[in-house]
């Protein structure tokens, strides 16, 4: 890597990759549907069954973790990029064939890291289905390959990550001192239906919801109480989050008084005060700068970071727009290299 004419490094922090095992089984699976998620079907079905050049372009690269990823960060100007296992990952996989995904997808991002440590940083995917087995695989990543954090592609097959049997995997979190980031995928069975009938089910709209939703009950469930050394990174300027928060805060402050549900009871702060104390929020897909200022503005910029979101949303234009955040340098340097170092505690 050539020194950069910058007074920063650009990272970028959502960053996808698939090992080639993965979307072999995944082929399999959509051959004999043994994997009834909808959005499975639907979306994996197009990237790895659609004909047409974009999607076959992102498996590609998806499947790249050499030459032609770090060409495409040299033309856009991507110092590092911190890698992710891309959706849905393991979680539309029974136990045994996600630990299986998630040890490949763990060695084989640890191996890039180890031949490019100044372009590549990663987090460690492990199969949520089993926590005892997910635990070990979490430890393992962390301590054995140097892996930065756990990537959770949302829903586990309809679960959310508050419930008791994913307990574990949350103590082993603040244990290591990693965060969890929370990424998209598309909406449950459950919740599926009207978004895929309208076709907005996916990155368009379907992803937003769902997630914002998951981070937002983990939230409200108390999980964040319980686990106050929990860190969670979520993309997309947070999944619409902040732009919400002042009516959460007053609606749920109104329910939570009258006893309304069980689910809601009474937390140690507003939900809008978890975004300034467990959360960071990163720009993946979300090049805008207005909503960029608006977000670092309601949960504080120390709390906000670039991602880019390769190789889903490739966009040389992006990276200019958010170069020219009407911000200072010094922040201009948190914003795209300290607060990144800091979080997923970058070495290199
Ligand atoms: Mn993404």
């Amino acid at each position: 890597m050539t020194t950069p004419d910058r007074p920063y490094l650009r990272i970028a922090t959502e960053e996808a990759f698939a090992p080639p095992e993965m979307f072999a089984l995944y082929s399999e699976h959509l051959r004999d549907g043994t994997i009834d998620d909808i959005g499975f079907n639907s979306l994996v079905g197009y990237f790895l069954g659609s004909p047409h050049p974009q999607p076959r372009w992102v498996v590609d690269r998806l499947e790249d973790l050499g030459a032609a990823r770090i060409a495409d960060m040299d033309a856009a100007g991507i110092d590092h990029q911190v890698l992710a296992l891309t959706a849905p990952g393991t979680q539309v996989l029974d136990a045994k064939e996600g630990a299986r995904i998630a040890r490949i997808a763990n060695d084989r991002a640890a191996e890039a890291c180890d031949l490019h440590p100044d372009r590549f940083s990663a987090l460690a995917a492990v199969s949520f289905e089993d926590a005892g087995t997910a635990v070990a695989e979490l430890e393992r990543g962390v301590t054995q390959l140097g892996l930065k954090g756990l990537i959770a592609n949302s829903h586990v097959r309809g679960a959310y990550l508050s419930e008791d049997r994913f307990t574990p995997i949350v103590e082993a979190l603040v244990d290591l001192d990693v965060p969890l980031y929370l990424h998209p995928t598309t909406p449950p069975n459950d919740m599926i239906a009207p978004f895929l009938d309208a076709g907005l089910d996916g990155a368009v709209f379907g992803f937003g919801v769902e997630t914002g939703f998951h981070l937002l009950r983990l939230i409200t469930s108390g999980l964040l109480d319980r686990f106050p050394g929990l860190k969670v990174v979520v993309g997309h300027l947070g999944e619409a989050l902040p732009f919400w928060i002042r009516r959460i805060d007053h609606m749920h402050a109104k329910q939570v008084a009258a006893a309304r549900y069980a689910a809601t009871g009474p937390l140690r702060q507003k939900p809008s005060e978890y975004l300034r104390t467990n959360v960071w929020i990163t720009t993946s897909g979300m090049p805008w700068t207005d909503p960029i200022m608006f977000v670092r503005h309601v949960v504080g910029a120390d709390r906000v970071m670039y991602a880019m979101d390769y190789p889903y949303q490739y966009d040389l234009a992006e990276v200019a727009e958010q170069d020219a955040l009407p911000i200072s340098d010094a922040d201009k340097a948190d914003f795209f290299e300290n607060t990144a170092r800091r979080v997923f505690d970058l070495t290199f």
